[in-house]
């Protein structure tokens, strides 16, 4: 066969959509996962074809011998076409066999010949073979097996039927009966089949049969029945189904005296040859199929049907047996009585590095699994335990996000973190909202206090001068007295907004605290009713700040904190701090501040306070100040005596900025 450079299975990179069912399908694990795609590993495959069957996003191709087929038919070479006897399975939309032999015949086939024949002569060898008083054999028809065997048993090569296939014997007979010169196309359920030998010239599955007579037209109601060419087959037909070899043999008693093992499909094949290798199964035969019956092959159209399947290959059998001309068939089982039928086969075993038990328990790690009872071996992975599945990634052929507990946990943590993330996202949102509103409403707060001021000194002046002009007793003196004590009023208002849009830049000097924080006492009016408490914890009073600015941040909240214990109460101030930062603390036992006015505190024009007493520009302006020392402000409060003392704290953090 011309080896084509594509390999047997392999990938069709982007389609993965890695949900590992073809590692848990692959019997030899020859898939790995690379840059999130699971991709075919030619030196392992085995070529059965699991991965193409189960794979829902097509992802998983295999070798496309349809050219070469086409090729041959053209170059003018007398070209046979050999039939798998699992045809009926696939074309059981077609009553009449014949029909599809016909089809086959005319895409250009010199004759068209039943493989089954091969079967017939295959069968008559095993019966020989295993007549013998042996060892136990391995039965070697189906490819993907002896696959298996050279691959990763290379050691049990020798107890290989040393047999040809169908495939092979029937390309002999063809040669022999047609001349040698002819070349041979097999048509069958099989991808593994496409490497199997050179001595047939190409390969094609049924689903590539099929496509090939949609491109050309060909269909079942469109042409004569014709038969197949001879030699004719006699019970090799019922090869393709489970025990067909067995059937075929006519060794079924022997399965009951325990003469031989049947094991099909991906895990039971293994199974059987683990136990062969250790010996357990005494001299019994093993006769291997990797798929459920070659009805099952991966070379199929469409999907499942296995009982269906197997019920038109009874019914086909049962048909062709019905017009069996037993001489001839006979006489032509005779006519090959001489054909050779061995064949050899290459033990190349897969080379394995041994698991280094440190890195695999380190792997193991990794994914979380420290005790025995977190190894869930729950097959998620495609590996049937978690140690295979780490050996796996030691090999490089998994990896560890492929564990799906691993995998939740790890977005499990990943969320706590996101939300954790979120959240000092919200609060940084928040503080930029409140810096914006503060700088717009500095700059508009300086735009309209500095055009306020030369007109409110104006008034101010003159009704101060007209009020000292006014005799006492004149009746307009009360009048003016207001305006001059509303004016004033005015003036402080202008002032609280001047000062509040000059705070873009500070000042910094190194000033004693302690000290610092007298003095600011000492600037406030503090009713006999007001118990005054000061504590610093400081060993080091020195700090960077901007004397003015700061003089202004400790009166308001002293202020504020005197103003919210009319009926007197404490004010205490603490400092505590490291050689990075230092803390004010500055806490009253007043009213406190409700949660919804908390929101509020810090923008510009809120108070709770009556007219003429407060502007709400007083935190504002201290937030501000803060923020421009790069310090932090935060505030607590009660307002609820059921829930302890009530009362405010405001803490305010500085960096030291000792440079
Ligand atoms: P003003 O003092 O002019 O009202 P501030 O910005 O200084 O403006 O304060 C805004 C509001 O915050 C006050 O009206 C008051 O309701 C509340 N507040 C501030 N400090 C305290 C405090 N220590 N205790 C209770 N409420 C306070
Ligand atoms: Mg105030």
């Amino acid at each position: 066969m011309n080896p084509s450079l594509q390999p047997l299975v392999f990938n069709e990179h982007g389609r993965c959509r890695v949900c590992f069912t073809c590692v848990r399908e692959c019997p030899v694990k020859a898939i790995r996962i690379f840059n999130g795609q699971a991709q075919v590993m030619s030196d392992r495959c085995i070529g059965c074809g699991n991965c193409v069957k189960v794979c829902s996003q097509s992802a998983k191709k295999y070798r496309d011998n349809r050219k070469d087929a086409l090729e041959l038919l053209e170059s003018g070479e007398k070209v046979v076409a050999m039939v798998a006897p699992s045809f009926p399975a696939e074309f059981a939309e077609i009553d009449d066999y014949r029909k599809v032999v016909a089809m086959i015949r005319q895409l250009g086939f010199y004759k068209v010949v039943e493989v089954a024949f091969g079967a017939d002569l295959v069968s008559k060898e095993y019966k020989k073979l295993l007549s013998k008083p042996d060892d136990g054999y391995i039965t070697s028809d189906c490819p993907a097996v002896v696959n298996y065997i050279q691959l990763f048993h290379p050691e049990l090569v020798r107890y290989l039927a040393p047999i040809a296939s169908p495939m092979l014997a029937t390309a002999r007979v063809v040669r022999k009966k047609y001349g040698p010169e002819v070349k041979t196309v097999f048509i069958g359920p099989c991808i593994a089949k496409k490497t199997e030998t050179e001595e047939v010239d190409a390969v094609l599955t049924f689903r590539e049969l099929r496509s090939i007579f949609w491109e050309r037209g060909i269909f079942g109601c469109l042409v004569q029945s014709t038969d197949f060419d001879p030699p004719n087959s006699g019970k090799g037909s019922i090869f393709p189904v489970s025990r067909g070899l067995l059937h075929n043999v006519n060794h079924t008693d022997d399965i009951a005296d325990g003469d031989f093992i049947v094991a099909e499909g991906k895990t039971n094949f293994r199974d059987a040859i683990r136990e062969f290798e250790n010996g357990n199964l005494g001299s019994q035969h093993l006769e291997l199929l990797c798929c459920e019956g070659c009805i099952m092959g991966a070379g199929m159209t469409g999907k499942g049907k296995r009982y269906s399947r197997r019920t038109n290959i009874k019914k086909y059998v049962k048909e062709k047996l019905g017009k069996l001309d037993e001489a001839r068939w006979k006489n032509e089982m005779t006519d090959f009585e001489e054909l050779d039928l061995s064949r050899g086969f290459k033990p190349a075993g897969v080379e394995m590095s041994r698991p280094d038990p440190d890195a695999i328990e380190r792997i193991l790690r990794e994914m979380g699994k420290l005790q025995p009872q977190d190894h869930l071996n729950c097959g998620a992975c495609g590996y049937d335990t978690c140690e295979e599945h780490a050996y796996a990634i030691y090999l490089g052929l998994a990896e560890t996000e492929m564990c799906l507990p691993y995998t939740i946990a790890t977005l499990h943590n990943n969320i706590s973190e996101l939300n954790e993330t979120n959240e000092r996202l919200a609060n940084a949102k928040n503080a930029l909202r409140q810096s914006e509103k503060l700088a717009s409403m500095g700059q508009l707060s300086a735009g309209i206090a500095h055009e306020l001021n030369n007109p409110l000194g104006v008034i101010t002046m003159y009704s101060n001068i007209l009020l000292d002009e006014t005799e006492p007793d004149n009746p307009l003196r009360r009048d003016l007295e207001l305006i001059v004590e509303q004016s004033d009023r005015c003036k402080s208002i202008v002032s609280g907004l001047l000062n509040f849009a000059r705070k873009n830049q500070v000042n910094l000097t190194r000033t004693d605290l302690n000290a610092f924080i007298q003095r600011s006492l000492k600037s406030v009016i503090v009713p006999p009713g007001i118990d005054l408490k000061v504590n610093s914890q400081l060993g080091d009073p020195t700090v960077m700040i901007d004397q003015e600015q700061m003089m202004q941040v400790l009166t308001n909240l002293e202020r504020n904190a005197i103003e919210a214990m009319p009926d007197g109460g404490a004010l205490s101030i603490d400092l505590e701090g490291d050689e990075r930062e230092i803390h004010i603390r500055i806490a009253d036992t007043g009213t406190g501040i409700s949660d919804e006015n908390k929101e509020k505190l810090f923008t510009p024009f809120f108070t709770t306070k009556e007219p003429g007493k407060g502007t709400g520009l007083g935190l504002p302006l201290v937030y501000g100040i803060v923020k421009m020392h790069r310090g932090g402000i935060s505030v607590q409060s009660n307002t609820n005596p059921e829930k302890g003392p009530t009362g405010t704290e405001f803490l305010i953090s500085l960096p030291r900025n000792d440079f």
